[in-house]
């Protein structure tokens, strides 16, 4: 029973073939099961869940009941939720029971989704392997010696491993996209300022954007219509009409223009991901999508000007947690200032500490103009980049990773690490959405996907051919052993 797509699954439930209950209890049975190995989910309460898959029952059974009621759904534990641990998998908020809900969140459980619970990440959403967890690394369902991505690595873990039919992400430089890429899932980071940001713990404000995790295309869309939105809570919400983002799962490839640009089809990508890269263009020519070959010259300015602008605003950000209203607090201290330095030294990790001092660096008297302001200027004409490339194609097709997930443990310095954001960072700098599906296996069977990015506002574009392409491949459909 935990097979299912969301988009079976919704339509069992409507049609009482199976009750929220049942559904609930196959995944929380799984989840017992199997995630003590995985380390997906870091917060479970079944009696929580079963409470909402009675209530969504109820509401099935009244009749009043939407297309998500009863479909059980896990959060990156970056959401804050009423009543729930919401520690964004740091020592510093372990102790915190959120006493709110994000809106996107809160979007969901309106809908009566079920929640099955929270998935494990790395530390405030920093890194690309979960390895940055307070809570210990997520395993990768397709092989435990391997990472499953990051920072949402618990998340498509736990859609891969079938402990979820979905799960929320959020993308700063990556998120959603590179974990669905090692986990053999979907995923779709928006527009900025498509879904609230009202909730969800800051990272690099300007970047953060949350977003769903699927086995499908049409699973991610189903959900993008629940959780976009506008919220007068979050600032930099789009005020604009709601969209249908399955509005397009029906459109044929035919006539369709992919770019290929060729700064992202180097020598520096593994033999895996370019046939993953290549299964995909075969497709889409069989299907009459025209290819055309941009250029996106910047991209390689892309890690250094993101990393500079990421860390300045989680240096800003992350200066709330100061051990004086909430969270972890030093349990002794002479003065209020080593109250102050010793509850920051003990709460956050090492990778949030460097990004705190090159936040606080590039910040700083001297060094603002040098590093942010140009970082900023960087930022512009990687945007323009794509504004460029869109004149002359819908979409855009590119590796999400240069590799396939590598192993757990295997310790590449931070800059490494760093290098490997190449193909997803340059979209948050811009801010457009992109979607990762699956797409072939690396010779060590895990999973490689690829990306479509599209303009601004295109999600049903992208949602769009990506359906196309999974109604004419089967990598999505498979999973783990
Ligand atoms: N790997 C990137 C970072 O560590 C992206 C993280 C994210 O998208 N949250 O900043």
């Amino acid at each position: 029973m935990t097979q299912y797509t969301l988009k079976q699954a919704s339509v069992l439930l409507q049609s009482k073939q199976i009750s929220a209950v049942e559904l609930a209890s196959a995944y929380l049975a799984a989840i017992a099961e199997k995630n003590p190995a995985l380390n997906g989910y870091i917060t479970l309460n079944p009696e929580k869940t079963l409470a909402e898959a009675r209530a969504a029952d109820e509401r099935i059974a009244q009749g009043n009941a939407s297309a998500l009621t009863g479909v059980p759904v896990a959060y990156k534990d970056i959401f804050c939720q009423t009543g729930w641990r919401s520690a964004c998998a740091s020592k510093m908020l372990d102790n915190f029971i959120s006493p709110y809900t994000a809106t996107v969140v809160q979007n969901l459980l309106d809908e009566g989704m079920v929640t099955l619970g929270r998935t494990n990440m790395d530390e405030f959403a920093m890194g690309s392997t979960n390895e940055n967890s307070f809570y210990g690394a997520t395993k990768n369902p397709w092989n435990p010696e391997h990472v499953p991505g990051g920072s949402s690595g618990g998340s498509a873990a736990v859609v891969a491993a079938r402990l979820a039919p979905a799960a929320l992400g959020s993308d700063t430089g990556g998120s959603i996209r590179q974990p669905a890429s090692h986990c053999g899932i979907t995923g779709i980071k928006p527009t900025y300022g498509t879904v609230s940001r009202f909730g969800m713990v800051a990272y690099a404000s300007s970047f953060d954007q949350a977003g769903p995790m699927a086995q499908t295309a049409e699973d991610c869309a189903i959900l993008l219509n629940a959780m976009a939105g506008f919220d007068p809570k979050d600032s930099t919400s789009l005020e604009r009409e709601k969209e249908d983002y399955t509005r397009d799962l029906n459109q044929p490839l035919k006539g369709l223009k992919i770019g290929l640009p060729k700064e992202y089809f180097s020598e520096g990508n593994s033999a895996d991901v370019q046939t993953a890269l290549q299964n995909t263009i075969d497709l889409l020519k069989a299907q009459g999508a025209e290819l055309v070959e941009v250029s996106l010259p910047q991209t390689k300015l892309s890690i250094p000007a993101y990393y500079v602008l990421a860390s300045a605003e989680a240096g800003t950000n992350l200066s709330r947690y100061d051990g004086v209203r909430y969270g972890h607090r030093a349990a002794q201290f002479g003065d209020l200032e080593e109250m102050y330095g010793k509850t920051r030294a003990e709460g956050f990790g090492s990778e949030v500490k460097r990004r705190i001092m090159i936040g606080t660096y590039v910040l700083s008297h001297g060094y603002y103009d040098a590093y942010y302001l140009k970082a900023q200027k960087l930022r512009r004409l990687v945007a323009d980049d794509f504004q460029t490339a869109f004149a002359r194609c819908d979409l855009i097709l590119a590796p999400t990773a240069p590799t396939a997930a590598p192993k757990i443990g295997a310790d590449a310095s931070p800059v490494e690490t760093y290098l490997s954001d190449i193909y997803t960072i340059a979209v948050n700098l811009a801010g457009l959405p992109a979607l990762t599906l699956p797409a072939g296996f690396s010779g060590g069977g895990l999973p490689v996907g690829v990306q479509l990015i599209g303009n601004y506002f295109a999600e049903a574009k992208i949602l769009g051919a990506a359906h196309q392409i999974q109604l004419n491949s089967d990598w999505h459909g498979k999973r783990p052993e």
